[in-house]
């Protein structure tokens, strides 16, 4: 009896040790990888539906680790946020931004959008963030704030997101329509964009009845005077019928693909001499 209650409780420590250890590797490698510019910002354009110009970018991080390649932020922004890394990843997100101001056009027209994950809000701890980091770059772009929510729903403090408000800063709900990003977000924050997800962009012409939930909130989002951003436009169908239905603005790879934010200056100016 006894061994084996021992060798239980043996094993179970074993499994406790290995989980802990790998989950602090993780939170080491992001770390690490910060401080060994292992972390690239890119950005991806946002093309004006009815002008065909570029309004502005979203900024989209990309991961290059030595040790793995590519890690996709799909993979590695919810394993920061699990290690309570994301607001060191948003930090260099918004410094990088700053420190490509200068090439970057700087009237106000011209949008910014950082994602910020649900959990980086709940101390207002992105307040104090952009007010280090992003108010005292001038002149700046318009900042847009795109909310992605993971897990629960009750993790965004309102009251953060009244705040970014006052001070001029948009927020966008991201992912509209999937997971957790519902429509009681209309009612609790009240949001200035609709980022419709990119699967409700390919049902169009293909899947009817997410076409029909497509055309529903744009329509509600118009209502509500929401500016409606859609992603994942793949192609000139998509972009017609989304601009046919008063998108204001799309984003996707027929479009242009994300870029290093380097790279960003060379693809406007041949963009604009289209
Ligand atoms: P998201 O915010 O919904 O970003 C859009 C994703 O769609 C990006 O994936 C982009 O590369 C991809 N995409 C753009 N156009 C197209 C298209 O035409 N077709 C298809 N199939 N995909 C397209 P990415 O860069 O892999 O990012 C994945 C997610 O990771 C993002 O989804 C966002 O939730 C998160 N993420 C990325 N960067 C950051 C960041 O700096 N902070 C936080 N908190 N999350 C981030
Ligand atoms: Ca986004
Ligand atoms: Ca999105
Ligand atoms: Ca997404």
């Amino acid at each position: 009896q006894l061994p084996l209650a021992l060798l239980l409780s043996l094993l179970m420590g074993y499994i406790v040790w290995l989980a802990t250890a790998n989950r602090m590797s993780i939170a080491w490698e992001i770390s690490y990888g910060l401080s060994s510019q292992e972390f690239i910002v890119y950005c991806q354009p946002l093309i004006n539906a009815q002008t065909g110009g570029c309004d502005g970018i979203e900024l989209l991080l990309r991961w290059h680790n030595p040790r793995q390649g590519w890690v996709p932020p799909d993979v590695f922004i919810p394993m920061a946020e699990r290690q309570n890394l994301i607001a060191p990843l948003t930090r260099f997100v918004i410094t990088e931004a700053v420190s490509h101001l200068p090439s970057l056009p700087d009237n106000p027209a011209f949008h910014i959008a950082l994602n910020v994950a649900a959990s980086h809000f709940h101390d207002r701890a992105i307040l104090d963030d952009l007010q280090h980091l992003w108010w005292p770059a001038n002149p700046r772009p318009q900042l847009i704030v795109e909310l992605t929510e993971r897990d629960a729903l009750p993790v965004v403090d309102q009251r953060v997101v009244a705040h970014l408000q006052k001070t001029g800063v948009k927020v966008a709900i991201d992912d509209f329509g999937t997971g957790h990003s519902s429509l009681s977000y209309l009612k609790t924050l009240s949001p200035d964009v609709l980022k419709i997800d990119k699967i409700f962009t390919a049902s169009i012409g293909t899947d009817a009845i997410n076409a029909t939930v497509t055309d529903m909130v744009i329509s509600l989002a118009q209502r509500l005077n929401i500016s409606v951003v859609a992603e994942g436009v793949e192609t000139a169908e998509q972009a017609a019928y989304l601009r046919e239905r008063g998108v204001d603005t799309l984003q996707g790879y027929y479009f242009a693909r994300p870029m290093p934010l380097a790279d960003f200056p060379a693809w406007l100016s041949a963009h604009q001499s289209d």
